[in-house]
């Protein structure tokens, strides 16, 4: 983390920093924007939200230990008695320090974009950088215009590798944290469906997403999915005078790396790239979209001279954020699938796919929820995904919400009577299912953030 004098770091603010109280040496060490992780030594910088003002836990920071406070110079009263920065903005103040610290570290930085997939990516991208060098990534999903500034200000002065993931709801998102971030690599995971709403259509998604290139190094690598035609046709349009090389990766043929031999099996997939220097590979994941993020991440690792056999045992030991489909088992035995933190159409649809691969279980389940925040066409959305289902891989759909219902329209017309439910209350669809589901049967939980289908899988765990 940070560990700097509070002169410097006044200095570091730049025109941010209107006035400091304080003389005398004071040594700050981390950042905190809240008093309820708050460390001894901390700077603390008090954010102003919709609903909150940070500006009210000055004083409680400083008696748990924060050895100064930025200070938002249009807010009345700063509190007497420690040392404040007063500042334009605090926010602003936030991402300038982390810019400047930044610029101040040796480190080598690696930005991850995209609509599904940056946080696998970015945990199978620290995994096989870390077999060779010192690496931090972003912890948990810290990935926007607060977290990344914070996971750059978290970067020891030895860290050689920082893996950073970019998340965006609009315009203009990814743009402001590739340049905080100066990265030497830029990855796009893939375009889906996601942030629909915010941007209108996919092509919009994919000129937000290449805007990560805004903040790539001169000579930099853009690691990007060769299967998505967008990107290289948005590509086009940017005015970006720098130099810099593109690797694709993807499952057709015309990538730079391509699986050619997958197995995808309980406990992770097997498979083998197009190259004969390469070992077999196996990933710890469920599900053949995460052998194409491991396909970034081996471009990655590769780029930056790591081997294949050390490729190969960083995937062997990765440390997952933290499974986003998990893999559970009931005091029955049944298997739930959770899946219950987003959805949307592509997200949707790979772990549909994992699901029809499935053959150690009696019968499979599904249980769908609205996919939120698509715009115009969401009804189009569901009811496309209600068309792919197949009763010869599915045996229960079970939906919840106002949307869900068109994907249960549409499967009606292929399953058997009785097979395809619509709920619109939780409890209901619980207890139905929980009479319906026995021990050897798996059952996928899917459905947005705003759904809470969480509530649904822990029903069948307890
Ligand atoms: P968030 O925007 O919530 O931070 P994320 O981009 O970090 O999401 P992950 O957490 O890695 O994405 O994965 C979320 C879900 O997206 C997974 O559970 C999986 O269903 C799906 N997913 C992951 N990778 C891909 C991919 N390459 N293509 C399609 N779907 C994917
Ligand atoms: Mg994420």
């Amino acid at each position: 983390m940070i560990h700097r004098s509070l002169q410097d770091i006044k200095k570091m603010l730049g025109s941010e920093a209107v006035d400091v109280s304080h003389t005398d040496p004071i040594q700050i060490h981390g950042v905190s924007t809240d008093t309820r992780t708050i460390q001894a030594g901390n700077l603390f910088i008090p954010l102003i939200g919709d609903h909150y003002d940070g500006h009210a836990y000055a004083s409680e920071a400083h008696s748990l230990g924060a050895a100064a406070v930025l200070w938002q110079a249009d807010r009345p009263n700063p509190p007497e008695g420690m040392p404040l920065i007063l500042v334009g903005n605090t926010l602003k103040a936030l991402q300038q320090l982390a810019q400047a610290y930044r610029r101040e570290l040796d480190v080598r930085i690696i930005g991850i974009t995209g609509s599904n997939g940056k946080t696998t990516t970015k945990d199978l991208v620290a995994s096989v950088l870390s077999t060779r060098y010192q690496v931090h990534k972003t912890k948990g999903n810290l990935n926007n215009h607060i977290g990344l500034p914070l996971t750059l200000l978290q970067l020891a002065e030895s860290t050689e590798f920082a893996v950073l993931e970019m998340g965006m709801s609009g315009r203009g998102e990814i743009a402001l944290l590739s340049e905080l971030a100066e990265p030497e690599a830029v990855i796009i995971t893939m375009i889906g469906e996601a942030h629909m709403l915010q941007l209108g259509s996919r092509e919009e998604i994919a000129r937000a997403k290449t805007e990560i290139m805004s903040g790539l190094q001169p000579g930099g690598v853009l690691i990007y999915n060769g299967d998505e035609p967008l990107i290289e046709q948005v590509l086009t349009e940017r005015a970006d005078a720098k130099p810099f090389s593109r690797l694709t990766f993807g499952k057709a043929e015309s990538n730079d790396i391509y699986p050619t031999e997958i197995e995808l099996d309980p406990k992770g997939a097997h498979f083998r790239i197009n190259s004969e220097h390469y070992p077999p590979l196996f990933i710890p994941l469920l599900g053949f979209h995460n052998v194409i993020n491991a396909l970034a991440a081996i471009h990655t690792a590769a780029y930056f001279g790591v081997n294949p056999e050390q490729i190969q045992a960083g995937f062997q030991a990765l440390q997952m954020t933290s499974m986003r489909i998990e893999k559970l088992t009931a005091k029955s035995g049944l298997t739930v699938l959770n899946d219950a933190y987003n959805s949307s159409p592509a997200a949707l649809r790979a772990a549909l796919e994992l699901v029809e691969r499935l053959d150690d279980y009696s019968r499979k389940f599904i249980v769908l929820g609205d996919m939120l925040e698509l715009g115009d066409q969401e009804e189009q959305y569901h009811r496309e995904i209600g068309r792919t289902l197949s009763p010869l891989c599915i045996d229960e759909v079970y939906t919840f919400g106002r949307l869900a219902a068109f994907i249960a329209e549409e499967a009606s017309t292929s399953f058997p009577p009785g097979r395809v439910r619509v709920f619109h209350d939780k409890q209901q669809l619980i207890q139905e299912l929980q009479a319906s589901l026995r021990p050897d049967d798996v059952v996928l939980i899917k459905g947005s953030r705003g759904m809470r289908l969480e509530q649904v899988a822990n029903a069948l765990l307890s």
